[in-house]
């Protein structure tokens, strides 16, 4: 196959259903991009072994697919030979971990997991150097105001990200599944910090309860308004399963320009010219800023700033979208009136919050904390919270897929009744998340704090 752009996992998966031999991907410039083609989500399990890309792929210069594609319109016969060693195994990668306790005495404390990956591709300066400094830079401003925090921070800097599918957080999270449940309250990721021309604020990843705590930091420190986008399948976010509120991954990007700059990072991201003169100090300081703003605010708020108020209203307009499309072919009322209880209830615990003692705050961010376990994965995951879902872009609410295919199935079909059944136990798999998370709501709401 000859395929237009850099090599990604969804035409890996494409090509190896497809039986291809091999993929030639022509690169959009002269430069030739590293990339992680694995469509399975960290290590392998019996299950998702077989989903390991099976073709041999090689990226060339655009200039020599132009070449190809030449002959190849002049009805040439072209004969490609590609040559590939295969290199997989079972390794122990390092993964470096530090936990900064908050000065306030309490054993098993919640905390926040503040992560990067340490692993690159060729030098590495910005991906993922410049993060990497960021990481440490921030955790010395932060420790040096301990007595301030209401709860703990924990750095993790993954290996894996670059050549593993993010093996290291996917491994993490399965390993401390049991102590991430009950302790961490928030996942702050960063990377590529401090790119040259990197002038773009407005366009990372964060989930919909935390938009606010984003918007306000970028804002504050750069002056520019975040659009708030969703987060991709990227960027070890290997914590939706757990429940774990996330925010960021690339933080500053690059203004669209001509194809020579390829991608939202920088023409030399995943190459070798990955190098200290693509880093400018200035971008690096007010991206570690931005990150610094958030972090202090997890830390401190004496409740959590997770806003699901600004969640129900997202995920309403989602059930909207979907009950349009249905036309009556499944009744999902009762999803839409466990979100307006959800709206409702959440907007009453923000204004109970306001000003809450520290007693009644540790019951409200218990409440919230109980919420997220079930609400993080209907928006993130396929509402399967103990195995990873494939790393292959994903719809908005995954867990609402089963309805969707519903949704988009032509009205007369005859899969009707198929689509059905499973429609039918995904919407229940929802309500029950949905009943659970406005129980922990409501179990706050009536300590009438
Ligand atoms: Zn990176």
């Amino acid at each position: 196959m000859l395929v237009e752009g850099i090599a990604t996992e969804e035409v890996a998966a494409l090509a190896s259903a497809g039986r291809a031999i091999g993929q030639l991907h022509v690169s959009p410039n002269e430069y030739l991009y590293e990339m992680c083609v694995s469509p399975v989500w960290g290590s392998p399990s019996q299950h998702t072994r077989a989903k390991l890309p099976s073709t041999v792929i090689c990226s060339i210069r655009h200039e020599d697919g132009e070449r190809l594609r030449r002959r190849l319109a002049d009805g040439e016969q072209v004969r490609a030979r590609l040559e590939a060693e295969v290199d997989t195994g079972w390794r122990k990668t390092p993964l470096l971990v530090a936990d900064l306790d908050a000065d306030n005495g309490v054993d098993d404390a919640p905390f926040v997991l503040f992560s990067g990956h340490h692993d690159t591709w060729h030098f590495g300066v910005m991906d993922n150097g410049g993060a990497n400094a960021t990481m440490l830079e921030a955790a010395r401003v932060l420790a040096a105001r301990r007595s301030e925090w209401k709860r703990g921070l924990r750095l993790c800097f993954w290996s894996g990200h670059s050549h593993g599918r993010y093996s290291g957080s996917a491994w993490y999270a399965d390993e401390y599944f049991d102590e991430l449940e009950r302790r961490c309250v928030a996942h702050v990721n960063v990377d590529s910090t401090g790119g040259e021309g990197a002038a773009v604020l407005t366009n990372s990843g964060v989930v919909d309860e935390l938009k606010a705590v984003a918007a306000d930091a970028i804002v504050a420190i750069s002056g520019q308004k975040h659009a708030g986008r969703r987060h991709g399948r990227a960027a070890d976010q290997s914590f939706w399963g757990v429940g774990i509120p996330s925010m960021f991954g690339s933080l500053s990007h690059q203004p669209p320009g001509p194809v020579k700059m390829l991608t939202a990072l920088g023409w030399w991201w995943h190459t070798p010219h990955d190098t200290m003169d693509h880093i400018d100090p200035k971008n690096l300081e007010r991206d570690t800023r931005i990150v610094l703003e958030v972090l202090w605010r997890l830390l401190t708020s004496p409740v959590l700033p997770y806003d699901y108020a600004s969640y129900a209203r997202s995920l309403q307009a989602e059930l909207a979208r979907l009950k349009t499309a249905l036309e009556d072919r499944l009744d999902i009322s009762a999803l839409q009136d466990a979100v307006c209880e959800l709206e409702r209830q959440a907007t009453a615990l923000a204004r109970l919050s306001n000003g809450a003692a520290d007693k009644a705050a540790d019951f409200i961010n218990g409440s919230l904390v109980r919420a997220s376990r079930q609400l993080v994965p209907l928006n993130y995951t396929s509402g399967e919270r103990f195995h990873h879902d494939p790393a292959l872009p994903h719809r908005p609410w995954p867990s609402l897929e089963g309805i969707g295919e519903l949704a988009r199935l032509p009205a007369c079909s005859p899969d009707t009744v198929f689509y059905i059944v499973h429609a039918r136990q995904t919407r229940n798999r929802v309500a029950s998340a949905l009943r659970q998370a406005n129980e922990a709501l409501r179990d706050v709401l009536d300590l009438k704090l």
